[in-house]
């Protein structure tokens, strides 16, 4: 289980990071936690001949939220910051509840957000609350800076739209709606430093009514490889005042979307359950907040 050799690189701004990453190419890996890189290395899957620490870079940390102006997020901010931010923890509980559930105190002091949507996993804990809550990610590169969809950033398994020479820099989440909450849950085997089985979040905003769901986006994480967005579920209940019935036919519409496969971790016909069980959950606690009860 040894590194192979590599060059290390310690940038201090963000402008000598855009060099580093456009001239080392294909052949540099970043750094941020290192706590799925190292790993990955460790196991010979991958051998990168440079390493770019990012860590020294403090224009890639930290959480901007100001009222009103939804908050902006560098890709090297810790979990454990974005779990224990009270600012995100009023404004966005879901992302930083699901941030609070990734592994151990130790990894999530190690571990970015960044870090957690670039290693691509299905499986990973923030993306599935980012895509709910609308994130955008900035990718920028010395030609130039775009955003996109951490939906549409996000294509499969390891896999990324994301150009060589270009780096994460930072998310933008919107400003939440009146009248609306997001919520976030998940399923694994065990409770403590599990890889989820299934995970889900939910975000509904309602008419000023206060009853009559005006959007919702419902997004499901471990069931298909990159987060899959419902696009049945919104079908079925936006207009409409939430109901038994309603949860029962959303559930099991979410549950025909799903694409499981059978690992290790849990089989495909138990995540299938498991996606039935999360969203009639999710719909109902998401739908009370919105509503303030
Ligand atoms: C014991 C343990 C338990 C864990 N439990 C969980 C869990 O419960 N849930 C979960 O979701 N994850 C879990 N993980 C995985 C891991 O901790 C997270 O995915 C973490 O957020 C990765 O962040 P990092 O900063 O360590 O990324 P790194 O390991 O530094 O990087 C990961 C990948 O992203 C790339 N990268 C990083 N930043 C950028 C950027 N700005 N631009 C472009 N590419 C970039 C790296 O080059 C690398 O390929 C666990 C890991 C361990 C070791």
């Amino acid at each position: 289980m040894f590194l192979n050799h590599f060059e290390y690189f310690a940038p201090k701004t963000p402008a000598e990071t855009l060099e580093l990453v456009s001239h080392l190419g294909s052949k540099a890996k970043i750094l941020a936690g290192g706590t799925d890189l190292l790993i990955v290395m460790k196991s010979k899957a991958i051998s990168p001949e440079y390493l770019i620490d990012i860590n020294g870079v403090e224009e890639f940390k930290g959480i901007l939220c100001e009222p009103g102006k939804g908050a902006v997020i560098g890709t090297n901010t810790k979990l454990a910051e974005i779990q224990y931010s009270e600012e995100l923890k009023a404004k966005y509980p879901a992302l930083a509840y699901a941030a609070g559930e990734v592994g151990s105190s130790q990894v999530r002091h190690m571990a970015s957000l960044g870090g957690n949507s670039c290693n691509a996993s299905p499986a990973a804990e923030t993306p599935t609350p980012l895509a709910a809550l609308g994130a955008k990610v900035t990718l920028e590169s010395l030609s130039g800076t775009r955003e996109l969809a951490l939906e549409d950033f996000i294509l499969g398994v390891r896999k990324l739209d994301l150009a060589e020479g270009e780096m994460l820099t930072k998310f933008t989440l919107p400003e939440p709606a009146a009248k609306s909450a997001c919520r976030y849950a998940y399923m694994g085997r065990r409770d403590a430093m599990e890889i989820d089985s299934v995970n889900m979040a939910v975000n509904i905003e309602l008419e000023p009514d206060g009853e009559t769901i005006k959007s919702l986006k419902l997004v499901m994480g471990s069931v298909y490889p990159r987060p899959l967005v419902s696009k049945e579920v919104p079908a079925l209940l936006t207009g409409q005042k939430l109901s038994a019935e309603l949860v029962e036919k959303a559930a099991e519409a979410a549950q025909g979307e799903a694409k499981p496969i059978d690992d290790i971790r849990a089989s495909a016909e138990y995540r299938r359950e498991i996606v039935k069980v999360l969203a009639q959950r999710l719909l109902n606690d998401t739908y009370q907040a919105a509503k303030g009860v």
